[in-house]
């Protein structure tokens, strides 16, 4: 088997997930760039071959368990095993002038938000832990946010999206529990206020700012922290 270490991210044709994909890539990884739309995911490959990463295109819509499964398929196939698995991809949700107001909440948009935020994880996961387990020292990252911090209740009221991350947070703990007696690591990471479409591209951070986070928990080593919640300061409250 190839020494080459290999990682998957979802929602890494742009964004926070591609300076991730470009982040790993720079330091050795083959990069499997995970998205749903072929021409934005071969758009991506491009661009990172160009910056002399060694990646290739991985199709995965993360609401699908055909296209999921068809994922885990491919990273068999091509690779045999995954080293780190970051769950990058992410929605906000519909909004109604900038918020999400809890007492006139649409229901259909949390469903919308969850499918994809929390469900979307757990499903890309468990195709994946297979693979994952054949790894010497496997990571997963789960791409949360600081909003979903019961502790920090920041950011705009968003009553779909904040929810969908502290509940990814309760997950990310419970799959630590779970492979406590593994050589998995699962931890989640808040990257901060990033320009990315995701925000209309007005925030502070920028997407490689965003990126170091999830750079850094996909090579923690074999001793360091399980099932926790971090961003470029340290810990992030609960
Ligand atoms: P972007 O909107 O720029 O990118 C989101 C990515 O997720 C895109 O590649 C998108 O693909 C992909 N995606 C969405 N739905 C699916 C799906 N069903 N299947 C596969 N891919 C999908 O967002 P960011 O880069 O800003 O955000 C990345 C992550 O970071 C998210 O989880 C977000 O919640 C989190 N985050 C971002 C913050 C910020 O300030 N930007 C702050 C805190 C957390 P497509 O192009 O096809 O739509």
């Amino acid at each position: 088997m190839n020494d080459t270490r290999i990682a998957l991210v979802t929602g890494a044709n742009k964004g926070i997930g591609f300076a991730i994909a470009q982040g790993l890539g720079a330091i050795g990884f083959t990069v499997a760039v995970g998205a749903r739309e072929e021409a934005r995911r071969e758009k991506a490959v491009e661009r990172l071959r160009a910056a002399d990463v060694d990646a290739f295109g991985v199709a995965i819509d993360v609401t699908s368990d055909d296209s999921v499964a068809a994922a885990a398929a491919t990273m068999e196939r091509t690779a045999g095993r995954l080293d780190v698995l970051v769950n990058n991809a992410g929605i906000g949700g519909q909004t109604d002038g900038g918020a999400q107001d809890p007492t006139t909440l649409d229901l259909d948009v949390v469903r919308t938000v969850l499918e994809t935020n929390v469900f979307g994880v757990v499903r890309v996961t468990n195709a994946m832990l297979p693979l994952l387990h054949r790894a010497g020292s496997p990571r997963i990252v789960n791409m949360s946010s600081n909003m979903g911090s019961l502790t920090l209740q920041t950011g705009p009221i968003l009553a779909a999206y904040a929810p969908s991350k502290s509940m990814l947070n309760s997950v990310t703990a419970q799959y630590a529990r779970r492979l406590a007696d593994t050589n998995v690591i699962v931890n989640a990471g808040c990257p901060g206020y990033v320009a990315t479409d995701f925000t209309g591209f007005n925030a502070p951070r920028t997407p490689e700012q965003g990126a170091a986070i999830a750079i850094r928990l996909a090579t923690l080593p074999d001793d360091g922290p399980r099932g926790g919640f971090f961003d470029d300061e340290g810990v992030v409250p609960w």
